[in-house]
């Protein structure tokens, strides 16, 4: 005979769940674990991502396992889960806010580093990736590769965000806080701790 887990409404911890109304996020707790969302995100096809999981423990209560976990910074926001999901639950802005716990008590340091270099090009080039980042991403010559075929296109080895673009990204950045945010991380503002590769 097969064995069903349910998963009783008495046994929840709905101190996340709470959270996550007061932040105005929808229906977390309306999740029915189908799976869909991580059969559509792009981020679980090359990593070990699962939503369905990290949804369990926020229900079961297992918030330190949750926020200390490399898990939640695999999500990059491309919202096509929301779509597949059949309560609708705001997944990517549940994700948001569970990053945004796991910084203020420290995790998260190794990713915030790759986040804060690319935030830096956007605040100071416009774009987040520069043509000589290739070569940290693929070792293997791209950069070369990459500013000689700028060259032979006759473009310039950086792209060129206008300056109108510029003053545009600049007041976004200084109305929302992310430029003092990204400087607070640079300066070592928040003293993290690593996260943790087993889930
Ligand atoms: S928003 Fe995040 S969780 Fe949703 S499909 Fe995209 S990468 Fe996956
Ligand atoms: S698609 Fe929605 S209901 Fe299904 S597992 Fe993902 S969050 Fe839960």
């Amino acid at each position: 005979m097969n064995k069903v887990s349910v998963l009783l409404t008495s046994k929840w911890s709905w101190k996340l769940l709470e959270e996550a109304e007061r932040w105005g996020i929808q229906r977390p707790e309306e999740c029915l674990s189908c799976g869909a969302c991580v059969g559509a995100c792009p981020a679980a096809r090359t990593s070990s991502y699962n939503f369905r999981k990290i949804i369990r423990d926020v229900i079961l209560g297992n918030e330190e396992k949750v926020l200390s976990s490399r898990e939640i910074w695999y999500c990059f926001y491309c919202f096509y889960c929301t779509s597949k999901c059949p309560s609708r639950v705001e997944i990517p802005y549940f994700i948001m806010r569970l990053r945004r716990m796991a910084m203020e008590r420290g995790y998260g340091g190794d990713i915030l580093r790759i986040l804060v270099y690319t935030s830096s090009n956007l605040i100071e080039h416009g774009v987040s990736v520069l043509p000589s980042d290739y070569d940290r991403m693929n070792p293997i010559s791209a950069e070369e590769n990459m500013v000689k075929l700028r060259e032979k296109l006759g473009l310039p080895p950086v792209m060129r965000v206008s300056e109108k673009a510029m003053e545009e990204l600049r007041t976004i950045f200084e109305e929302t806080g992310f430029r003092k945010e990204v400087e607070g991380i640079r300066s070592g503002k928040w003293p993290f701790k690593g996260i943790s590769e087993k889930y």
